[in-house]
């Protein structure tokens, strides 16, 4: 009887030492394969960091892996966050297998100076063991972002071009027809500006557009979009505004630019033209309003702000 007691834990015991040994044996496999690997590259058994390879501890500026296990072992504690819209998975506790399972996801990793965002993959080795892979994306997401805003901003004047702004209004025109939100639109033109580029010539006439876009953005709320509609036109969208505070807007922008001191040509003035957002309207329809009322504006004497009839 003892003897067999004694048989089952000594099978036991050399099971779990053979175990551990194979275990040991398969992750220093996994440690060498992941060398290999350019990418931050890390084995996991979905809670803990097993190993990391020297890409991704030149990226935690470690020394080696008992260093970098020695500020933490879990392996989310590594991720700042989850580029997400709503930080789905590493808050649960088995994100590691619900993101092998579903797709690669972004995130951000902090290092003791800069944050970086990356595209994390989850393969499956075993059922124990898990390999988790960062690549790098932020200059990629910089480089993107530098040709956004080229292909967004008006070369001269860095204000929003006529493209963005009617991207904008469409997505205004959404927002308004499914939540009733009011906004309206204001477009102003330049008063006789043909005479400043005859006068002092098309530097003098640049100079000015630049310093407009430049005074009228700094006069607007953050959520205001103000665009070059094209030559010495412009045009603002006003989230959540009313034809009657547009007027207000338009009229402090009209006396703010009727103030200012501009290079060269001491005085210019602006004719608006201001128009709500009707149920049904079109971006033309809108657009075509604004623009009566700026004529409207224009005929009656110019430094005037004219609001849309219906
Ligand atoms: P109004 O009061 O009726 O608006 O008269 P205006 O002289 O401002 O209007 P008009 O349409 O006759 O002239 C607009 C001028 O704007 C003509 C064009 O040469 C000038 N212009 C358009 N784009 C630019 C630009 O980028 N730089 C310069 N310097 N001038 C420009
Ligand atoms: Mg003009
Ligand atoms: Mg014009």
């Amino acid at each position: 009887m003892y003897v067999c007691i004694f048989l089952f834990f000594l099978t036991l015991l050399l099971w779990i030492l053979f175990y551990y040994y194979y275990q040991a044996s398969f992750d220093r496999h996994l440690r060498t394969f992941i060398e290999f690997n350019t990418d931050i590259t890390v084995i996991t058994d979905r809670i803990y960091i097993i190993a990391m390879n020297q890409a991704g501890l030149q990226f935690f500026e470690k020394t080696d892996l008992k260093a970098l296990l020695s500020k933490t072992r879990y392996l989310s504690k590594l991720i700042k966050e989850e580029v997400s819209d709503d930080n789905r998975y590493i808050t649960t506790k088995t994100w590691v297998t619900k993101v092998e399972r579903d797709h690669p996801i972004k995130v951000t990793i902090s290092r003791p100076t800069i944050n970086q965002t990356f595209m994390m993959h989850v393969s499956k080795i075993n059922s124990r063991r898990y390999m988790v892979t960062f690549r790098n994306i932020s200059k990629t997401l910089a480089e993107k972002n530098v040709m956004t805003q080229i292909a967004e901003k008006d070369e001269l004047t860095q204000i929003y071009n006529r493209k963005k702004f009617n991207s904008m209004l469409s997505l205004a025109i959404r927002e308004a027809t499914v939540y009733a939100t009011p906004f309206t639109i204001i477009l102003f033109d330049i008063d006789h500006f043909k005479s400043v580029n005859d006068t002092y010539g098309h530097n003098v006439g640049d100079k000015v557009l630049i310093q407009i876009s430049a005074l009228v953005r700094n006069l607007l709320r953050g959520d205001d979009l103000l665009a070059r509609w094209g030559g010495e036109e412009f045009i603002i969208l006003s989230p959540s505004t009313q034809e009657n505070e547009a007027y207000e807007l338009a009229n402090r922008l009209r006396k703010e630019i009727e103030l200012f001191p501009f290079t060269h040509v001491k005085k210019m003035t602006c004719s608006f033209g201001v128009a709500e957002f009707l149920t049904n309207d079109t971006a033309a329809e809108l657009i075509q309003r604004a623009d009566k009322a700026l004529y409207k504006a224009k005929v009656s004497g110019r430094n005037k702000v004219s609001i849309a009839q219906d």
